[in-house]
């Protein structure tokens, strides 16, 4: 399933890395290099997922991040934060303003990839194309089936 990650990241080269990524594993990447241009983008396309830069040039990051929470329609839109700050008192102010996670620059592809992933199964678990086990009840996205102790119940929901 494709998911479309909104990326506030004011560094050129930082932001084609990440796009490049994104579309890399069939992500649709909606860049942008400001807090302010990330709010109009919002307004009109809400995406699934916000992969946040920390220091932006005029809004921070963190900013943004307490925008997005204050907001309904935005509340729960999973943020993972891009920061090159690594002390613990800014992760727990970045936590404080609502970010699910952290990515700290310089970051590998494969872990912003993994990190996203990890994001997306924690929040949105419809979004995944991984099977769900809890308790007997498995549930297998990608067929739409549901075991409960290995036996289907549905052939499709
Ligand atoms: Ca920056």
């Amino acid at each position: 399933m494709s998911v479309t990650i909104l990326v506030v990241e004011d560094e050129p080269a930082i932001q084609e890395l990440i796009s490049y990524n994104l579309k890399k594993n069939g992500h649709v990447p909606l860049c942008v290099y400001d807090a302010e241009q990330a709010i109009i983008m919002v307004n009109n396309v809400l995406p699934d997922l916000v992969l946040l830069d920390w220091m932006l040039p005029s809004m921070s990051g963190i900013e943004f991040a307490r925008r997005l929470r204050r907001e309904t329609r935005t509340k729960s839109l999973p943020i993972i934060m891009l920061t090159a700050r690594i002390e613990e008192q800014d992760k727990i102010l970045g936590l404080d303003a609502g970010a699910d996670d952290y990515i700290t620059k310089p970051f590998s592809p494969r872990e912003l990839i993994a990190r996203i992933k990890a994001v997306l199964r924690r929040r949105l678990p419809e979004m995944s194309d991984e099977i769900i086990e809890l308790g007997g009840l498995k549930l297998d996205p990608t067929t739409h089936r549901v075991f409960v102790y290995r036996v289907l119940i549905n052939k499709r929901l």
